[in-house]
Protein backbone atom coordinates (compact mmCIF):
# COMPACT_ATOMS: atom_id res chain seq x y z
CA UNK A 1 0.00 0.00 0.00
CA UNK A 2 1.35 3.27 -0.80
CA UNK A 3 1.03 6.43 1.17
CA UNK A 4 -1.46 8.36 -0.63
CA UNK A 5 -3.26 4.96 -0.06
CA UNK A 6 -3.44 5.64 3.14
CA UNK A 7 -4.06 9.11 2.97
CA UNK A 8 -7.87 9.89 4.10
CA UNK A 9 -10.46 11.00 1.37
CA UNK A 10 -11.41 14.34 2.19
CA UNK A 11 -12.76 15.79 -1.22
CA UNK A 12 -16.44 14.74 -0.01
CA UNK A 13 -16.74 16.52 3.46
CA UNK A 14 -15.16 19.34 1.69
CA UNK A 15 -17.30 19.92 -1.12
CA UNK A 16 -20.30 19.47 1.36
CA UNK A 17 -18.78 21.77 3.84
CA UNK A 18 -18.16 24.13 0.87
CA UNK A 19 -22.05 24.29 -0.22
CA UNK A 20 -23.65 23.86 2.93
CA UNK A 21 -23.41 25.55 6.98
CA UNK A 22 -24.43 22.72 9.08
CA UNK A 23 -26.61 24.40 12.26
CA UNK A 24 -28.29 22.62 15.26
CA UNK A 25 -29.06 18.68 15.62
CA UNK A 26 -32.79 17.84 14.51
CA UNK A 27 -32.22 13.29 15.30
CA UNK A 28 -29.79 11.07 16.24
CA UNK A 29 -29.35 7.84 15.66
CA UNK A 30 -26.75 4.28 16.44
CA UNK A 31 -24.78 6.05 14.08
CA UNK A 32 -25.81 8.77 12.58
CA UNK A 33 -26.79 12.56 13.53
CA UNK A 34 -29.55 14.99 11.50
CA UNK A 35 -28.55 18.20 11.53
CA UNK A 36 -30.45 21.42 9.94
CA UNK A 37 -28.09 22.97 7.56
CA UNK A 38 -28.30 26.14 5.24
CA UNK A 39 -27.09 26.15 1.79
CA UNK A 40 -24.71 28.88 1.68
CA UNK A 41 -25.90 30.04 -1.74
CA UNK A 42 -29.46 29.98 -1.42
CA UNK A 43 -29.86 30.12 2.14
CA UNK A 44 -32.46 28.06 1.78
CA UNK A 45 -32.77 25.33 5.04
CA UNK A 46 -31.99 21.30 4.65
CA UNK A 47 -31.49 18.85 6.98
CA UNK A 48 -28.13 16.92 6.67
CA UNK A 49 -27.80 13.44 7.99
CA UNK A 50 -24.32 12.87 9.25
CA UNK A 51 -23.24 9.05 9.06
CA UNK A 52 -20.07 8.12 11.09
CA UNK A 53 -18.15 5.32 9.65
CA UNK A 54 -14.78 5.44 11.68
CA UNK A 55 -16.80 5.68 15.22
CA UNK A 56 -14.27 4.33 17.78
CA UNK A 57 -17.67 2.71 19.67
CA UNK A 58 -18.24 0.54 16.54
CA UNK A 59 -16.09 -2.57 16.00
CA UNK A 60 -14.68 -2.84 12.24
CA UNK A 61 -17.54 -5.44 11.49
CA UNK A 62 -20.27 -3.43 12.74
CA UNK A 63 -18.58 0.22 10.52
CA UNK A 64 -18.54 -2.62 7.47
CA UNK A 65 -22.25 -3.21 7.98
CA UNK A 66 -23.05 0.80 8.62
CA UNK A 67 -20.95 1.33 5.04
CA UNK A 68 -23.04 -1.50 3.43
CA UNK A 69 -26.58 -0.16 4.61
CA UNK A 70 -25.63 3.16 3.92
CA UNK A 71 -24.72 2.44 0.30
CA UNK A 72 -27.63 0.56 0.16
CA UNK A 73 -30.00 3.68 1.75
CA UNK A 74 -28.15 6.11 -0.96
CA UNK A 75 -29.51 3.52 -3.79
CA UNK A 76 -32.80 2.88 -2.58
CA UNK A 77 -33.56 6.31 -1.64
CA UNK A 78 -32.59 7.38 -5.06
CA UNK A 79 -35.29 5.36 -6.65
CA UNK A 80 -37.92 6.26 -4.70
CA UNK A 81 -37.17 10.29 -4.27
CA UNK A 82 -39.58 12.43 -6.27
CA UNK A 83 -42.53 10.23 -4.35
CA UNK A 84 -45.00 12.85 -2.59
CA UNK A 85 -45.38 11.18 0.00
CA UNK A 86 -41.02 10.35 0.86
CA UNK A 87 -38.41 12.43 1.72
CA UNK A 88 -36.51 13.89 -1.33
CA UNK A 89 -32.47 13.36 -1.24
CA UNK A 90 -31.41 16.35 -2.56
CA UNK A 91 -27.36 15.27 -2.49
CA UNK A 92 -25.28 13.50 -1.16
CA UNK A 93 -21.26 13.37 -0.42
CA UNK A 94 -19.24 10.47 0.67
CA UNK A 95 -15.82 10.81 2.51
CA UNK A 96 -13.80 8.24 4.06
CA UNK A 97 -14.64 9.51 7.03
CA UNK A 98 -18.67 10.64 7.17
CA UNK A 99 -21.19 10.34 4.76
CA UNK A 100 -23.75 13.40 3.75
CA UNK A 101 -26.98 12.87 2.98
CA UNK A 102 -28.94 16.56 2.43
CA UNK A 103 -32.40 16.42 2.45
CA UNK A 104 -35.42 18.38 2.23
CA UNK A 105 -36.03 19.92 5.99
CA UNK A 106 -39.26 18.78 7.51
CA UNK A 107 -40.39 21.42 9.84
CA UNK A 108 -43.34 20.11 12.18
CA UNK A 109 -40.73 16.85 12.68
CA UNK A 110 -41.54 13.40 13.39
CA UNK A 111 -44.76 12.46 13.55
CA UNK A 112 -44.05 10.62 17.31
CA UNK A 113 -43.69 13.92 18.16
CA UNK A 114 -47.17 15.57 16.96
CA UNK A 115 -48.95 12.10 18.76
CA UNK A 116 -47.08 13.36 22.02
CA UNK A 117 -48.31 16.70 21.71
CA UNK A 118 -52.21 15.48 20.07
CA UNK A 119 -51.97 12.49 22.68
CA UNK A 120 -54.01 10.43 19.88
CA UNK A 121 -55.70 11.54 16.72
CA UNK A 122 -59.09 11.68 15.38
CA UNK A 123 -60.27 8.81 13.04
CA UNK A 124 -60.46 11.50 9.85
CA UNK A 125 -56.36 12.62 10.70
CA UNK A 126 -55.34 9.11 11.30
CA UNK A 127 -57.36 8.29 7.76
CA UNK A 128 -55.27 10.80 6.43
CA UNK A 129 -52.04 9.87 7.50
CA UNK A 130 -52.33 6.24 7.23
CA UNK A 131 -53.80 6.17 3.49
CA UNK A 132 -50.40 8.24 2.65
CA UNK A 133 -48.37 6.14 4.72
CA UNK A 134 -50.35 2.64 2.88
CA UNK A 135 -49.73 4.13 -0.85
CA UNK A 136 -45.91 4.88 0.16
CA UNK A 137 -45.82 1.39 0.62
CA UNK A 138 -48.15 0.28 -1.88
CA UNK A 139 -45.40 2.60 -4.00
CA UNK A 140 -42.44 0.95 -2.45
CA UNK A 141 -44.05 -3.07 -2.75
CA UNK A 142 -44.60 -2.22 -6.48
CA UNK A 143 -40.32 -1.94 -6.47
CA UNK A 144 -40.08 -5.24 -4.45
CA UNK A 145 -39.15 -2.73 -1.75
CA UNK A 146 -39.34 -3.66 2.08
CA UNK A 147 -38.82 -0.76 4.32
CA UNK A 148 -38.54 -2.86 7.39
CA UNK A 149 -38.37 0.49 10.07
CA UNK A 150 -42.17 1.53 9.67
CA UNK A 151 -42.52 3.91 13.01
CA UNK A 152 -43.81 7.50 13.74
CA UNK A 153 -40.36 8.34 14.32
CA UNK A 154 -39.08 7.71 10.86
CA UNK A 155 -42.59 9.76 9.37
CA UNK A 156 -41.80 12.53 9.26
CA UNK A 157 -44.12 16.07 9.05
CA UNK A 158 -44.06 19.22 6.68
CA UNK A 159 -45.25 22.75 7.21
CA UNK A 160 -49.10 21.66 5.53
CA UNK A 161 -48.50 18.54 7.91
CA UNK A 162 -48.58 16.50 4.90
CA UNK A 163 -46.34 13.26 5.42
CA UNK A 164 -42.90 12.08 4.37
CA UNK A 165 -41.39 8.92 4.97
CA UNK A 166 -37.72 8.82 5.95
CA UNK A 167 -34.84 6.99 7.11
CA UNK A 168 -34.83 3.43 4.66
CA UNK A 169 -31.82 2.39 6.71
CA UNK A 170 -33.03 -0.89 6.45
CA UNK A 171 -34.69 -1.13 3.52
CA UNK A 172 -33.79 -3.59 1.03
CA UNK A 173 -35.15 -4.22 -2.66
CA UNK A 174 -35.54 -7.92 -2.67
CA UNK A 175 -35.56 -10.19 -5.60
CA UNK A 176 -38.72 -12.25 -6.72
CA UNK A 177 -39.52 -14.50 -4.56
CA UNK A 178 -36.58 -13.51 -1.90
CA UNK A 179 -37.21 -14.33 1.80
CA UNK A 180 -34.99 -12.64 4.48
CA UNK A 181 -34.21 -14.01 7.98
CA UNK A 182 -32.28 -10.80 9.43
CA UNK A 183 -33.83 -9.74 12.86
CA UNK A 184 -34.15 -5.88 12.17
CA UNK A 185 -36.72 -3.14 12.74
CA UNK A 186 -37.73 -1.45 16.35
CA UNK A 187 -39.44 -4.47 19.05
CA UNK A 188 -42.77 -2.70 19.25
CA UNK A 189 -42.76 -2.68 15.65
CA UNK A 190 -41.89 -6.29 14.60
CA UNK A 191 -44.01 -8.48 12.98
CA UNK A 192 -44.42 -12.07 14.38
CA UNK A 193 -42.42 -13.80 11.44
CA UNK A 194 -39.43 -12.00 12.27
CA UNK A 195 -39.37 -12.92 15.91
CA UNK A 196 -40.25 -16.34 14.81
CA UNK A 197 -37.87 -16.62 11.52
CA UNK A 198 -35.32 -15.52 14.05
CA UNK A 199 -35.81 -18.64 16.57
CA UNK A 200 -36.75 -21.39 14.16
CA UNK A 201 -34.20 -22.03 11.44
CA UNK A 202 -36.57 -24.26 9.50
CA UNK A 203 -38.74 -21.38 8.64
CA UNK A 204 -39.54 -19.59 5.46
CA UNK A 205 -38.09 -16.07 6.75
CA UNK A 206 -39.93 -13.25 6.05
CA UNK A 207 -41.11 -10.89 3.27
CA UNK A 208 -42.43 -7.19 2.31
CA UNK A 209 -45.87 -8.41 4.78
CA UNK A 210 -44.01 -7.28 7.51
CA UNK A 211 -44.56 -3.23 6.75
CA UNK A 212 -48.21 -3.94 6.61
CA UNK A 213 -48.16 -5.30 10.20
CA UNK A 214 -45.95 -2.03 11.33
CA UNK A 215 -48.87 -0.16 9.53
CA UNK A 216 -50.95 -1.82 11.53
CA UNK A 217 -49.12 -1.01 14.96
CA UNK A 218 -48.69 2.30 14.14
CA UNK A 219 -52.57 2.77 13.05
CA UNK A 220 -53.78 1.57 16.53
CA UNK A 221 -51.12 3.74 18.01
CA UNK A 222 -52.37 6.90 15.97
CA UNK A 223 -55.72 6.00 17.51
CA UNK A 224 -55.37 5.84 21.08
CA UNK A 225 -52.19 7.03 21.86
CA UNK A 226 -50.96 3.67 23.36
CA UNK A 227 -49.29 0.54 21.64
CA UNK A 228 -51.62 -2.68 21.02
CA UNK A 229 -47.83 -4.89 22.03
CA UNK A 230 -46.54 -3.26 25.53
CA UNK A 231 -45.70 -5.34 28.78
CA UNK A 232 -42.25 -3.94 30.84
CA UNK A 233 -41.23 -7.28 30.61
CA UNK A 234 -39.60 -7.56 27.20
CA UNK A 235 -39.99 -11.01 26.89
CA UNK A 236 -43.64 -11.00 27.51
CA UNK A 237 -44.10 -8.05 25.03
CA UNK A 238 -42.41 -10.31 22.35
CA UNK A 239 -45.05 -13.33 23.22
CA UNK A 240 -47.68 -10.94 22.89
CA UNK A 241 -46.83 -10.10 19.36
CA UNK A 242 -45.89 -13.70 18.45
CA UNK A 243 -49.92 -14.66 19.73
CA UNK A 244 -51.14 -11.56 18.07
CA UNK A 245 -52.42 -10.96 21.64
CA UNK A 246 -54.05 -7.20 21.62
CA UNK A 247 -57.17 -5.62 21.86
CA UNK A 248 -59.69 -2.63 21.51
CA UNK A 249 -60.98 -3.03 25.29
CA UNK A 250 -59.08 0.08 26.88
CA UNK A 251 -61.98 3.23 27.20
CA UNK A 252 -59.88 5.03 24.37
CA UNK A 253 -61.84 2.33 21.54
CA UNK A 254 -64.89 3.38 23.61
CA UNK A 255 -65.60 6.18 20.49
CA UNK A 256 -63.99 4.67 17.60
CA UNK A 257 -65.89 3.16 14.55
CA UNK A 258 -65.80 -0.68 13.98
CA UNK A 259 -64.55 0.25 10.30
CA UNK A 260 -61.55 1.53 12.07
CA UNK A 261 -61.12 -1.54 14.04
CA UNK A 262 -61.73 -3.85 11.53
CA UNK A 263 -58.90 -2.78 9.31
CA UNK A 264 -56.43 -2.65 12.27
CA UNK A 265 -57.75 -6.45 12.58
CA UNK A 266 -56.83 -7.12 8.80
CA UNK A 267 -53.13 -5.84 9.55
CA UNK A 268 -52.32 -7.60 12.69
CA UNK A 269 -52.87 -11.26 11.47
CA UNK A 270 -50.09 -13.24 12.83
CA UNK A 271 -49.63 -15.26 9.43
CA UNK A 272 -48.59 -12.94 6.93
CA UNK A 273 -50.13 -14.79 4.04
CA UNK A 274 -54.12 -13.83 5.48
CA UNK A 275 -52.50 -10.21 6.53
CA UNK A 276 -53.70 -7.15 4.31
CA UNK A 277 -51.76 -5.97 1.42
CA UNK A 278 -51.50 -2.34 0.88
CA UNK A 279 -54.06 -2.57 -1.82
CA UNK A 280 -56.36 -4.37 0.09
CA UNK A 281 -55.71 -1.96 3.16
CA UNK A 282 -56.43 1.06 0.61
CA UNK A 283 -59.59 -0.66 -0.63
CA UNK A 284 -61.09 -0.83 2.58
CA UNK A 285 -64.25 1.07 3.53
CA UNK A 286 -62.75 3.43 5.96
CA UNK A 287 -60.51 4.93 3.49
CA UNK A 288 -63.84 5.12 1.05
CA UNK A 289 -65.27 7.87 3.48
CA UNK A 290 -64.58 11.81 2.38
CA UNK A 291 -63.21 10.78 -0.68
CA UNK A 292 -64.98 12.58 -2.62
CA UNK A 293 -65.13 16.59 -2.76
CA UNK A 294 -67.06 17.46 -5.44
CA UNK A 295 -70.23 19.20 -4.99
CA UNK A 296 -72.91 15.95 -4.69
CA UNK A 297 -76.62 16.44 -6.34
CA UNK A 298 -78.96 14.71 -4.90
CA UNK A 299 -82.53 13.73 -5.66
CA UNK A 300 -85.16 14.83 -4.20
CA UNK A 301 -86.13 11.32 -2.59
CA UNK A 302 -82.31 10.94 -0.91
CA UNK A 303 -83.17 14.86 0.24
CA UNK A 304 -86.45 13.62 1.92
CA UNK A 305 -84.80 10.14 3.42
CA UNK A 306 -81.57 12.46 4.86
CA UNK A 307 -84.54 14.73 6.81
CA UNK A 308 -86.14 12.05 8.23
CA UNK A 309 -82.78 10.53 9.44
CA UNK A 310 -82.08 13.95 10.72
CA UNK A 311 -85.53 14.08 12.64
CA UNK A 312 -85.41 10.58 13.89
CA UNK A 313 -81.23 11.02 14.97
CA UNK A 314 -82.21 14.38 16.92
CA UNK A 315 -84.95 12.67 18.44
CA UNK A 316 -82.73 9.52 19.87
CA UNK A 317 -80.49 12.44 20.86
CA UNK A 318 -82.72 13.94 22.84
CA UNK A 319 -84.28 11.16 24.63
CA UNK A 320 -80.45 9.97 25.39
CA UNK A 321 -79.73 13.13 27.11
CA UNK A 322 -82.90 12.84 29.02
CA UNK A 323 -81.95 9.82 30.32
CA UNK A 324 -78.36 10.21 31.38
CA UNK A 325 -77.30 10.35 34.54
CA UNK A 326 -76.32 13.97 36.52
CA UNK A 327 -72.57 14.04 36.93
CA UNK A 328 -72.47 13.84 40.61
CA UNK A 329 -69.43 13.93 43.09
CA UNK A 330 -69.63 11.13 44.11
CA UNK A 331 -69.84 9.64 40.43
CA UNK A 332 -66.96 11.93 39.95
CA UNK A 333 -64.80 10.52 42.93
CA UNK A 334 -65.36 6.62 42.61
CA UNK A 335 -63.66 6.66 38.84
CA UNK A 336 -63.31 10.05 37.23
CA UNK A 337 -60.88 8.22 34.18
CA UNK A 338 -64.78 6.84 33.05
CA UNK A 339 -65.98 10.26 32.30
CA UNK A 340 -64.88 10.67 28.45
CA UNK A 341 -64.08 14.90 29.16
CA UNK A 342 -62.20 13.85 32.33
CA UNK A 343 -60.18 11.06 30.96
CA UNK A 344 -59.39 13.27 27.59
CA UNK A 345 -58.23 16.24 30.45
CA UNK A 346 -56.47 13.47 32.58
CA UNK A 347 -54.78 11.97 29.95
CA UNK A 348 -53.96 15.40 28.66
CA UNK A 349 -52.33 16.45 31.71
CA UNK A 350 -50.33 13.47 31.63
CA UNK A 351 -48.70 14.05 28.21
CA UNK A 352 -48.16 17.92 29.27
CA UNK A 353 -46.38 16.64 31.98
CA UNK A 354 -44.64 13.52 31.47
CA UNK A 355 -44.31 13.73 27.45
CA UNK A 356 -40.95 14.95 27.18
CA UNK A 357 -40.44 11.28 29.13
CA UNK A 358 -41.59 9.27 26.08
CA UNK A 359 -38.84 7.82 24.51
CA UNK A 360 -38.58 6.11 21.62
CA UNK A 361 -37.10 2.89 20.87
CA UNK A 362 -37.36 -0.23 22.79
CA UNK A 363 -39.56 0.80 25.70
CA UNK A 364 -42.88 2.42 24.61
CA UNK A 365 -43.73 4.35 27.59
CA UNK A 366 -46.39 5.78 25.89
CA UNK A 367 -48.36 3.08 27.15
CA UNK A 368 -47.02 3.67 30.60
CA UNK A 369 -48.80 6.97 30.43
CA UNK A 370 -52.36 5.51 29.84
CA UNK A 371 -51.62 2.73 33.25
CA UNK A 372 -53.26 3.85 35.90
CA UNK A 373 -50.73 2.20 37.71
CA UNK A 374 -47.71 4.54 38.88
CA UNK A 375 -45.52 2.30 39.57
CA UNK A 376 -45.66 0.69 35.85
CA UNK A 377 -44.83 3.96 34.56
CA UNK A 378 -41.92 4.90 36.87
CA UNK A 379 -40.36 1.38 35.93
CA UNK A 380 -40.64 2.40 32.43
CA UNK A 381 -38.88 5.93 32.64
CA UNK A 382 -35.58 3.75 33.53
CA UNK A 383 -34.56 2.71 30.01
CA UNK A 384 -34.83 3.59 26.86
CA UNK A 385 -33.26 1.43 24.06
CA UNK A 386 -33.29 1.85 20.42
CA UNK A 387 -33.20 -0.50 17.14
CA UNK A 388 -33.51 -4.14 17.46
CA UNK A 389 -30.31 -6.53 18.15
CA UNK A 390 -29.79 -10.18 19.08
CA UNK A 391 -28.77 -9.76 22.22
CA UNK A 392 -32.00 -8.02 23.18
CA UNK A 393 -33.53 -11.49 22.44
CA UNK A 394 -31.28 -13.22 24.80
P1 LIG B 1 -31.64 6.98 11.91
O1 LIG B 1 -31.41 5.97 10.84
O2 LIG B 1 -30.42 7.24 12.68
O3 LIG B 1 -32.86 6.69 12.74
P2 LIG B 1 -33.21 9.04 10.56
O4 LIG B 1 -33.06 9.20 9.10
O5 LIG B 1 -34.43 8.35 11.04
O6 LIG B 1 -31.90 8.36 11.15
O7 LIG B 1 -33.13 10.46 11.27
C1 LIG B 1 -33.12 10.59 12.70
C2 LIG B 1 -34.05 11.70 13.13
O8 LIG B 1 -33.61 12.94 12.54
C3 LIG B 1 -35.49 11.54 12.63
O9 LIG B 1 -36.22 10.68 13.45
C4 LIG B 1 -35.96 12.99 12.68
O10 LIG B 1 -36.26 13.39 13.98
C5 LIG B 1 -34.72 13.76 12.22
N1 LIG B 1 -34.76 13.99 10.76
C6 LIG B 1 -34.32 13.16 9.81
N2 LIG B 1 -34.50 13.66 8.57
C7 LIG B 1 -35.09 14.85 8.74
C8 LIG B 1 -35.58 15.88 7.85
N3 LIG B 1 -35.47 15.77 6.53
N4 LIG B 1 -36.14 16.98 8.38
C9 LIG B 1 -36.27 17.11 9.72
N5 LIG B 1 -35.84 16.20 10.62
C10 LIG B 1 -35.26 15.08 10.15
MG1 LIG C 1 -34.93 6.70 12.24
Amino acid sequence: MTREDEMPDWEGAQEFYAKYDPKDILGRGVSSVVRRCLERKTEIEYAVKIIDITSEQHTAEELEEICTSTVQEISILKQVSGHPHIISLKDCYESSTFYFLVFDLMKRGELFDYLTEKVSLSEKEARCIMRALLEVVQFLHSKNIVHRDLKPENVLLDDDMNIKLSDFGFSLQLEPGEKLRELCGTPGYLAPEILICSMDENHVGYGKEIDLWSCGVIMYTLLSGSPPFWHRKQMLMLRMIMDGSYNFDSLEWQDRSDTVKDLISHLLVVNPKDRFTAEQALAHPFFQQYLVEEVRHFSPFRKFKTIIWTVLASVRIYYKYRRAKPLTKQVLIRDPYAIKGIRKVIDGCAFKVYGHWVKKGLQQNRAALFENSPKAFLFSLGTAGDHMSEEWLE
